[in-house]
């Protein structure tokens, strides 16, 4: 038995680091998983087969995040392949860090487009669905940067920022119909990405953590699967950090 036997998820971006885990731990507990990248094509159809092995169904959407028509589209495909939506998480997301000063109004809007906008496409998309099977839950993976802010991301600090707004005003518009709306704030979680990083800066950021490590991608894969499941039915509005303690 898993914590979400008979749910449908769909997940955007998740090719590789946390939306990928999130999809292999949804498998895992028994959702079936719809999946979108943009870039990572191969990664993205070779996850396909990782999932249904599972024993659950899975398919990979190759949708861009950022585009209001196309979040339309994939989330009637999904409904239609899938027979049902139960679970959006809304995970694709890009920098692109400069201090301000430097920071042109492309980098801006792309961060913004993709990182923010996206999370409104897709729950535009999918109330109808939610409200007349009168229930859904949805996650949109936030980061502490959108709570504290951080120098030289102030396009990526205020789209997750937004998300923190916009998810709590989607609790509080839709919990009548029993929709849940959370966040999750990552804190430093170690990906391929990090791996690449100066190793000594990187110890120093574990060691300013409580918990004296870098987060895992299933560290927020867990959180997520706590809040899709019906362990978390009474929660809605929340933002969840998944920090170590960074910011507390
Ligand atoms: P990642 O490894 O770079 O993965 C990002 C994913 O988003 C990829 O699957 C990518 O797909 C997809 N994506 C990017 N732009 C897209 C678009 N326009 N449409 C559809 N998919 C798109 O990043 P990550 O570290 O796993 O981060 C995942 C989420 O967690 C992000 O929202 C990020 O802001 C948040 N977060 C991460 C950390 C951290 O320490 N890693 C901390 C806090 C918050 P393609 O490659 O196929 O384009």
């Amino acid at each position: 038995m898993g914590l979400l036997d008979g749910k449908t998820a769909l997940i955007t971006g998740a090719s590789k680091g946390i939306g990928k885990a999130i999809a292999i731990t949804y498998a895992k507990e028994g959702a079936n998983v719809a999946f979108t990248y943009l870039s990572s094509v191969e990664k993205g159809q070779a996850l396909e087969g990782e999932l249904a092995a599972f024993g659950v169904q899975a398919k990979g959407y190759r949708s861009d995040a950022s585009d209001f028509e196309a979040a339309g589209e994939l989330v009637n495909n999904v409904i239609a392949d899938f027979g049902g939506l139960h679970i959006l998480i809304n995970n694709a997301g890009i920098t692109k860090d400069n201090l301000l000063m430097r920071m042109t109004e492309e980098m801006w809007d792309q961060v913004v487009n993709v990182n923010l906008k996206s999370c409104f496409n897709t729950v535009k998309a999918s109330t109808r669905n939610f409200m007349k099977q009168r229930g859904g839950s949805i996650i949109n993976i936030t980061s502490v940067v959108g709570l504290r802010g951080n120098a030289g991301q102030a396009n990526y600090s205020a789209s997750k920022a937004g998300i923190v707004g916009f998810t709590k005003s989607v609790a509080l518009e839709l919990g009548s119909r029993g929709i849940r709306s959370n966040a999750v704030a990552p804190g430093f979680i170690e990906t391929e990405m990090t791996e690449v990083l100066d190793e000594k800066t990187v110890q120093g950021w574990r060691d300013a953590i409580p918990l004296k490590r870098g987060g895992t991608p299933e560290d927020v894969a867990q959180a997520c699967v706590f809040l899709g499941s019906d362990h978390s039915t009474y929660i809605t509005g929340q933002v969840l950090q998944v920090d170590g303690g960074m910011l507390t």
